[in-house]
C-alpha cells in the first residue's frame, strides 16, 4: 500500500472526513505562511485533513439558546485535530520521515513586521487545504468542503516524506455559491461584498473577498463588541460599540473598548475560548459567525442566518450576569442602566 494511502487510512480512522496532500511545489510562490520549511527545514510535503463540527450545537449557538455546547465542541475538536496531527507526525517520524504537526491556533510568524496585528500563522491550514484540494476558499476566505461548508476544523502535518500531491479542486466543485450570507453575518464588516483578493499557490490563483481590515475581527470576535449596526441582533458579546468605517477609528475605538472590557464585572463562567491573556484578561471569543453559518447549502445556510438575526441581543447587568433579550428589551434595559456601568459597553 502507498504511503499516501496508509496516511489517509490512519487519519480517516481517527475521525477525519477527508485527507489530501500538498508539496513545496504545489504551495510555491505563496505568502509566508505557505512556507513549509519554516516549521521543518527538511519539509517536502504537507498533509491536510478536516474534522466536522456538530450542526445541532452550531444552531443552538447561533440562535443564542446555548453557548457552551458549541464552545466546548469547537475547543475539543481543535484539540483533537492537534492531537491526531501529533500522533500522525510521530508515526511518520518513526517510519523514517521526520514530521511535525501544525498547531490549531495561537502560533504566529513573529519574525514578520506587525505580526501582533496581522497574526500570520506559522503555517496556514487554509493554504495547505486549498493547494491540496481538500477544500476551497469560500467568499469569506474560510475554507470549506461541499456538503459541509466551512463548519469544519482543519488539521495539517508537515513532513519530510516525498508525497504525491493531490490537485486543487476545480471551480465547479466548490461548495460556495456566492450567497454572501457570510458578509451579512459579520458585525465587524470585515469582508468586501464585491471586491476580491487573490493568493497564488503553486502557480494557481485563488480568490476570495477582500478583507476590509483584520482588526475588525479582533474587535468583534475578541468579544469587545457585538451589536449589529441594525441594533436587531448581536454576537455573544454585550459590547454595544458601533464599529467605525475608517481603519484609524476602528483601532482607536477598539483600544478604548479593551480598556473598558477590563472593568466588566467578571463572573466565573465555564467554557469560552481563552485566546490568551491580555493585561491579565482571558479573551473569550464570541463570534465565528462567518465560519459556522455556512453549511455549503443555500437552504441550510439561510436558515442559520435567520436564526442568528432573530437571536436577540446580549446585555451584561451590573452584577455580571449576561442575559439574552429581544432587541427592544436590550435597548431599554441598556438605557436604564447606571451611567457608569453603561459607559463600559459603548
Ligand atoms: S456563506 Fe455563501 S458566500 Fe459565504 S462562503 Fe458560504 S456559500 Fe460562499
Ligand atoms: S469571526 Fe465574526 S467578526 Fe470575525 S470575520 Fe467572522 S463574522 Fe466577522
Amino acid at each position: 500500500m502507498s504511503l499516501e494511502k496508509l496516511i489517509e487510512e490512519f487519519l480517516l480512522e481517527k475521525g477525519a472526513i477527508k485527507v489530501r496532500f500538498a508539496t513545496k511545489e504545489s504551495l510555491a510562490g505563496g505568502p509566508p505562511s505557505s512556507d513549509l520549511t519554516y516549521q521543518l527545514p527538511e519539509a517536502r510535503s504537507a498533509i491536510s485533513f478536516a474534522l466536522p463540527l456538530e450542526r445541532g450545537k452550531i444552531r443552538s449557538y447561533l440562535a443564542k439558546e446555548e453557548r457552551l455546547g458549541h464552545d466546548e465542541e469547537q475547543i475539543n475538536k481543535s484539540i483533537l485535530s492537534s492531537k491526531i496531527s501529533k500522533e500522525c507526525a510521530i508515526w511518520l517520524t518513526d517510519m523514517g520521515h521526520p514530521s511535525v504537526r501544525v498547531h490549531g491556533n495561537n502560533k504566529y510568524r513573529t519574525d514578520l513586521e506587525g505580526w501582533q496585528l496581522l497574526m500570520h500563522p506559522d503555517i496556514s491550514h487554509r493554504y495547505v487545504a486549498v493547494a491540496s484540494g481538500l477544500g476551497s476558499f469560500g467568499w469569506s476566505g474560510n475554507v470549506g468542503i461541499r456538503g459541509y461548508g466551512t463548519a469544519i476544523i482543519l488539521g495539517t502535518i508537515v513532513t519530510s516524506a516525498d508525497l504525491n500531491p493531490t490537485d486543487p479542486l476545480p471551480e465547479e466543485d466548490s461548495f460556495c455559491d456566492n450567497c454572501k450570507i457570510c458578509v451579512k453575518s459579520c458585525v465587524g464588516n470585515m469582508f468586501s461584498k464585491d471586491e476580491k483578493d487573490t493568493v497564488v499557490l503553486g502557480g494557481k490563483t485563488f480568490s476570495f473577498a477582500r478583507r476590509n481590515d483584520c482588526t475588525r475581527c479582533m474587535f468583534v470576535c475578541g468579544g469587545f463588541t457585538g451589536l449589529h449596526k441594525s441594533g436587531k441582533w448581536s454576537t455573544w458579546s454585550p459590547g454595544r460599540y458601533v464599529v467605525p468605517e475608517s481603519k484609524e477609528d476602528v483601532l482607536q475605538t477598539m483600544f478604548r473598548a479593551i480598556g473598558n472590557y477590563a472593568k466588566w464585572p467578571q463572573l466565573p463562567s465555564p467554557g469560552g475560548y481563552a485566546a490568551g491573556p491580555l493585561n491579565g484578561m482571558n479573551i473569550r471569543l464570541t463570534c465565528g459567525n462567518c465560519c459556522y453559518i455556512c453549511w455549503g447549502n443555500k437552504k441550510e445556510t439561510s436558515k442559520n442566518y435567520r436564526l442568528l438575526t432573530s437571536s436577540g441581543c446580549v446585555v451584561q447587568r451590573a452584577n455580571g450576569e449576561k442575559v439574552v433579550l429581544t432587541p427592544d428589551e436590550a435597548r431599554d434595559e441598556f438605557e436604564r442602566m447606571n451611567p457608569e456601568h453603561r459607559s463600559l459597553y459603548c
